[in-house]
């Protein structure tokens, strides 16, 4: 799992209430319209500023509640009207609602506002270095340009500008042919000549993470064409194919390892899509199962095969029981998606299917492929089951969630960083004998110098002489160039 925390916002805040100057690009859009909202900001004086600096408004009323608990600022350009309120235990709900039986808080909600100009409103936002969707998308049903930005809170605003005569160029890629091998479907364009479609029917706007696609490490590798519009198939190293989720936030990489008398499936990635028709068309060879560790993202497809090979832990006998659909639904919910959906797969209908293994094994058993022989080694830290899988005659080595190329998760539950350690340590010591990492999420081919720095970051991480940065929600990271170490602070280790 690595994917949640990507939307937490970072944004930095000019000291102070800088002048509003009206610049070309905060002057050449206006609102459209009347409109009215009220956002729950963290720091008034500090949203004050960047609702004037970045959008235009002025203050035009100042209210502090007499009790304390709430105070309010009223902001206006034209038609545009935005309160801001910052209570002072914003936890509590707000009282007004506490007479709603059933009321229940859902999270964030969105607001919006109607604008001409959408196009100078989005540069400018850009411009500002203010989160923003990569892209203007279009919304048919409304017959609308629109996109998201979020304020120095994490606040959605979506801004919205009519295009009845407009709207141009097709709206969905949905029941388009699929994207050619070359050009995957999300790649990004630049702002100001956005004027194509920015997503499928699931969605007028790409969530943020989307912007990240595709990952540059895909340009140089070969990929394979297949029938699915879910899977990315590419060949990554002698008899092996790297099956990636691009379109889902976790992007997980599943791998075939193909011998000449039978086939290892190292994963089965989401279980949104049947990964085992994607490998029957890659193979011929009966399969089997070996999971680098048995978080959902990785054992998703685990049901449609006959042999799973498992850990001798009760970890793993704990996630064969698979996970019921409120832990995993977020996992198919707009925000987790830059592509459509696999027909019949919903958020109410989406689960972690339990599986059941037929084989339990420990550390440095071995896998004949018939002739290549793949050597399990037991890795626990990530998980207490985690493994990376070695072929030494290839020196390939798949590291599965103990490293990838990302932020690193070591804060999570069942998290062991003295046994994660340890496996950092085996791990660089085989890097004389490696020529490729392969790990399981978002790239799918990493040099194996790269173990070598993971054991130097988190030792540095632990004995404090690599110095992290604290994040707004209270971890720290380690950045050491194209991956990082996430953890818990030092006193919460
Ligand atoms: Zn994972």
């Amino acid at each position: 799992m690595i994917r949640r925390l990507v939307a937490v916002a970072l944004l930095a805040l000019s000291p102070g209430l800088a002048p509003r100057v009206a610049g070309q690009g905060m002057a050449s859009w206006t609102p459209a319209g009347p409109a009215f909202v009220q956002i729950s900001v963290s720091d008034l004086e500090a949203s004050v500023e960047w609702y004037s600096r970045v959008l235009g408004l002025d203050v035009v009323r100042e209210v502090d509640y007499g009790d304390g608990s709430a105070s309010v600022r009223l902001l206006r350009r034209d038609d545009l009207v935005v309160e801001l309120i910052a209570h002072a235990d914003p936890i509590a709900l707000d009282p007004s609602l506490a007479d709603r039986p059933g009321f229940r808080s859902l999270g964030l909600f969105k607001s919006g506002f109607f604008v001409e100009g959408i196009e100078a409103l989005h540069e400018w936002l850009a411009a500002q270095s203010v989160e923003t969707d990569a892209r203007i998308g279009t919304d048919g049903a409304l017959a609308m340009r629109t996109f998201i930005f979020r304020d120095p809170d994490g606040n959605r605003l979506q801004a919205f500008e009519s295009c009845e005569a407009s709207c141009g160029g097709p709206e969905v890629r949905a029941g388009a042919p699929a994207a050619a091998p070359a050009a995957p479907a999300a790649a990004p364009v630049t702002p100001a000549t956005a004027g194509g479609p920015a997503a499928g029917e699931f969605s007028a706007v790409l969530p943020h993470w989307c912007a990240d696609h595709p990952r540059p490490g895909y340009a140089s590798l070969a990929r394979i064409p297949v029938a699915s519009e879910w899977f990315e198939v590419y060949a990554v190293g002698n008899g092996v194919y790297a099956i990636y989720e691009p379109n889902q936030w976790q992007e997980v990489i599943s791998y075939l390892i193909l011998g000449s008398e039978r086939a290892l499936l190292f994963d089965t990635g989401m279980g949104i899509a049947s990964i085992r028709e994607l490998v029957s068309g890659l193979t011929g060879l009966p399969v089997v199962v070996l999971n680098s560790h048995t978080h959902f993202d990785h054992v998703g497809g685990n049901w449609e095969f006959d042999h799973v090979i498992g850990m001798e832990t009760e970890f793993t006998r704990e996630s064969a029981a698979g996970s019921p659909n409120e832990e995993v639904r977020e996992e198919v919910s707009t925000a987790a998606l830059c592509g459509p959906l696999p027909a019949g797969v919903t958020e109410d209908s989406y689960v972690g299917r339990p599986f059941e293994v037929a084989e339990f094994v420990t550390d440095g058993h071995r896998i004949s492929l018939g002739p290549r022989t793949l050597e399990i080694l037991h890795v626990p830290g990530h998980t207490d089951d985690a493994i990376a899988l070695l072929d030494r005659e290839t020196g390939y080595l798949w590291t599965g969630d103990t490293f990838y190329e990302g932020p690193i998760w070591l804060f999570w539950p069942g998290t062991d960083l003295a046994a994660y350690g340890r496996s950092t340590e085996r791990l660089a010591a085989l890097v004389p004998e490696l020529t490729r990492v392969f790990p399981a999420h978002n790239t799918p081919v990493a040099d194996p110098v790269r173990l070598t720095e993971l054991r130097d970051a988190f030792r540095g991480a632990l004995d404090g002489t690599l110095e992290g940065v604290v994040r707004e929600d209270g971890l720290v990271s380690y950045e050491v160039g194209s991956f990082s170490l996430l953890l818990q602070p030092p006193d919460r280790r």
